[in-house]
């Protein structure tokens, strides 16, 4: 048996805490069987859709040291992010678009990978062992691994909720060959309470702690890379990277306060931006405009196939001149998005004779698709 050295465990929180962290929490370098099983039913019901690494490293996401042997400990951590505002009014603006809180500042993969490299590198020089970090890396469970070290636990809406910091989290972990004393882990603290599936616009729990990301708004958003079903774009409304319903609504963010780091602040330019502006953005105005935010992630044209899908849930007439140029986007993606926008906005007539002359030269198969569907008034295949 390794030896126990005394008090590691509060140097090692003490000096989490230094770094910034809200919550530093120990647990051993392992899953329980029932968090694999709803992994695997989660995968096998599909719900994962296009996040096929959910099912290729399933054997690594279930236990930990499939991911490194030679782990023994995990110390994990959490950063408060709470908003500054409510982050639901937005929804009620539709010229505007509405980015998740997480995605309003620098990019948190950065921001706390950095800490999480200081934090070990301090780690190593007063305790040793080896270590790996990871900031929502593929293969690594974080939720279930926050819950076991007691940060908090997996709500209803099965994201992290803690008794002191709500349900804005961060979530970040170090993989180390430390033999430590795990922490106490968290129990549910959700009781009756179910506001964040009751809000939920797409409905995407089929049950308590179960979600069904291919109708998340968030995956949709973001994580989805084809067209959006037709199903859920009215209920997108202005939501064009994320979703922040069922976080916003948690009783316990009543403890939750704003990022420390100035980095994770909202950018002011990201706190409500103007629809038509993004509508123009190319690609190279696009990164320009998201560098250093998490936003660029999903690459232009996914972004701008948001903004349309937006702009016609907007309701406004004035948004015709936005859409036009859409209509004939090199990308595809981008030109479905506007013909149903059109299709919201547009007359009868004047989509008609639109769809007329763009379906002389279009060849997508898709964008055809939703022009010939929106004069028959039927849902695109
Ligand atoms: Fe529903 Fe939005 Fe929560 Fe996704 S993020 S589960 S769409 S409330």
């Amino acid at each position: 048996m390794p030896q126990h050295i005394p008090h590691i465990e509060d140097s090692i929180k003490q000096m989490g805490h230094e770094l910034g962290f809200d919550a530093v929490r120990i647990a051993r370098a392992h899953l329980s069987d029932e968090t694999g099983e709803r992994l695997d039913q989660f995968v096998e019901l599909e719900r994962h859709g296009d996040m096929g690494w959910m099912a290729a490293r399933r054997d690594e996401r279930r236990h930990p040291r499939g991911l490194w042997a030679d782990a023994r400990s995990i110390i994990m951590v959490a950063m408060n992010y709470g908003p500054d505002e409510d982050p639901l009014t937005i929804l009620n603006r539709p010229n505007e678009g509405a980015i998740s809180v997480y995605a309003k500042g620098r990019d948190y993969h950065d921001v706390l990978k950095k800490r999480l490299k200081q934090f070990a590198r301090r780690l190593i020089d007063t305790h040793g062992g080896a270590l790996k970090v990871f900031v929502d890396t593929a293969p690594v469970m974080e939720k279930p691994l926050a819950q076991r070290a007691g940060i908090g636990w997996q709500g209803k809406h099965t994201n992290v909720v803690s008794t002191d910091h709500g349900s804005w989290l961060f979530l970040g972990s170090i993989f180390t060959t430390l033999d430590l004393v795990a922490d106490i882990p968290e129990t549910d603290h959700c009781g009756s309470c179910q506001a964040c599936l009751d809000i939920c616009p797409t409905k995407a729990f089929p049950a308590p702690y179960q979600l069904d990301a291919r109708k998340c708004i968030s995956y949709l958003t973001i994580e989805h890379k084809g067209h959006i079903p037709p199903a859920y774009r009215k209920a997108i409304g202005n939501r064009i990277y994320g979703c922040d319903d069922c976080l916003a609504v948690c009783p316990w963010n009543k403890f939750a306060h704003a990022a420390k780091e100035a980095k994770l602040k909202a950018r002011d330019a990201l706190n409500a931006p103007s629809l038509r502006e993004l509508s123009e953005l190319d690609d190279t105005s696009f990164r320009a405009f998201f560098s250093g935010s998490p936003v660029k992630r999903t690459g232009r044209d996914r972004f701008i196939r948001n903004v349309m899908i937006a702009i016609g849930n907007s309701g406004n007439g004035e948004f015709h001149d936005a859409i036009k140029p859409r209509l004939a986007d090199p990308s595809p993606l981008v030109r479905v998005a506007a013909v149903w926008a059109a299709k919201q906005l547009f007359s009868k007539e004047t989509f008609s004779v639109l769809s007329q002359t763009a379906l002389l030269s279009e060849k997508d198969a898709h964008v055809r698709a939703e022009w010939t569907s929106g004069i028959s008034g039927t849902t695109p295949g």
